[in-house]
């Protein structure tokens, strides 16, 4: 038959100035400390329109203060473990909660959202066609038999333990994005962040660069769990937000290491808060959590190569950073 079906009529949309080049960008979990630098960075763009969700579990609306309100941004109250219809070019999937006393404290809630929320995540991609980039984890390398660790190291993760919850759940959600990707054609993006700090981690959320900074401010000793001679790398949050857009804006799927290799043993960390924040303070030695890795440093030989990234901010310049905002929220001044 002959009936021809008429042009679709223009939306009356199309000569608004967003219509016409915006990217929309959904980040989950950007009410939390890395998302909510992610956002700074992203809003800088003028082209791009921003959407958070995030169910406030670790996050914080006052993160985001100062883009409530703005036209290019919203915030939507949303738990990943439900499905999210909306439409957007590019997702950040940040949302989990990061920090040990947190992953733990509800441990199947943390599956969920590390599997179910990766899901709807990875569904919603593929019915907008859009771009997903998953914030996985030095963890998927567990107690690492390998060092420093590259992104070919399959790593040695205990499946039973008390951060499987968190571990092996970034490791499933890892094997979603690729099996969307090899299955439906996702375009994906993975990024192996390594241990971040700086302002607006939570204050009390227990991970060590916030305990001991907190703890110095305070003037209570500062909390080195034994041995002491464990070992973590700390990149400042700054560096990590831009290697993760370079990520997302590159052509290579990931896994992608994006950490800082400046390696210190727990005890190196407190004395050099103790020298920067309060020479006054104690350094006392106390029990530690099971499974706790013993050493830690990433491989970024492919950061640098397929992204052109490498951290700038070296320790020593960050703590004095974080330092000035946990002040601020301590309400304690520097005399
Ligand atoms: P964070 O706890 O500050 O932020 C996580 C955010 O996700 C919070 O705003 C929280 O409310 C939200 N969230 C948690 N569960 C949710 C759910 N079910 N639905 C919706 N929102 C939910 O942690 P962060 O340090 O900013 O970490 C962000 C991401 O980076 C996480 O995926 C984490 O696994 C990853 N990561 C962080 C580090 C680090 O050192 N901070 C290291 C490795 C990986
Ligand atoms: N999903 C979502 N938003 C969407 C599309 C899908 O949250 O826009 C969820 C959906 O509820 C499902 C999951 O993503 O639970 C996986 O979706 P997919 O279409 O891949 O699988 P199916 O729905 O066929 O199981
Ligand atoms: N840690 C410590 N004192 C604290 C909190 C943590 O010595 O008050 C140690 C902990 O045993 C681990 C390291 O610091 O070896 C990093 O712990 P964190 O919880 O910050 O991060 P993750 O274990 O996830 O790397």
């Amino acid at each position: 038959n002959s009936v021809t079906k008429p042009p679709p009529t223009p939306s009356p949309l199309r000569n608004s100035k967003f219509f016409q080049s915006n990217m929309r960008i959904l980040v989950t979990g950007g009410a939390g400390f890395i998302g909510s630098h992610l956002v700074d960075k992203l809003m800088q763009n003028e082209k791009n329109e921003v959407i958070v969700a995030d169910n406030y579990f670790t996050g914080s609306k006052d993160n985001l203060r100062k883009w409530i309100g703005h036209p290019r941004f919203e915030l939507i109250r949303h738990d990943v473990t439900e499905p999210l219809l909306i439409e957007v070019d590019q997702i950040y999937h940040l949302a989990c909660p990061a920090s040990p006393i947190f992953y733990k404290y509800n441990p199947v809630k943390t599956i969920k959202t590390n599997v179910i929320g990766t899901l709807n995540m990875l569904g919603l991609a593929k019915r907008v066609g859009a771009r997903i980039l998953l914030t996985s984890t030095s963890e998927v390398y567990g107690d690492p038999l390998v060092h420093p660790q590259e992104e070919s190291y399959w790593g040695n993760v205990n499946p039973i333990g008390v951060r499987s919850c968190y571990d092996e759940g970034k490791r499933v959600a890892e094997t979603l994005m690729f099996d969307y990707h090899r299955q439906h054609g996702i375009e994906i993006r993975i990024a192996r962040i390594f241990n971040t700090y700086g302002p607006r981690m939570n204050i009390d959320d227990g991970r060590v660069v916030s305990n001991f900074i907190a703890q110095a401010i305070r003037g209570e000793s500062l909390t080195v769990q034994a041995p002491g001679t464990q070992t973590r790398s700390f990149c400042y949050v700054s560096d990590m937000v831009d290697g993760l857009v370079r990520l997302m804006e590159g052509d290579n799927t990931g896994p992608i290491n994006i950490g800082n290799p400046g390696e210190f043993t727990m005890l190196e960390l407190a004395e050099t808060v103790k020298e920067l924040i309060n020479p006054k303070v104690e350094i006392s030695m106390v029990e530690n959590t099971p499974d706790d890795p013993r050493q830690r440093k990433p491989d970024i030989t492919k950061a640098k190569e397929l992204l052109g990234w490498e951290p700038n901010v070296k320790l020593r310049e960050g703590l004095p950073l974080m330092e000035e905002d946990f002040r601020l929220r301590l309400g304690v001044a520097k005399n």
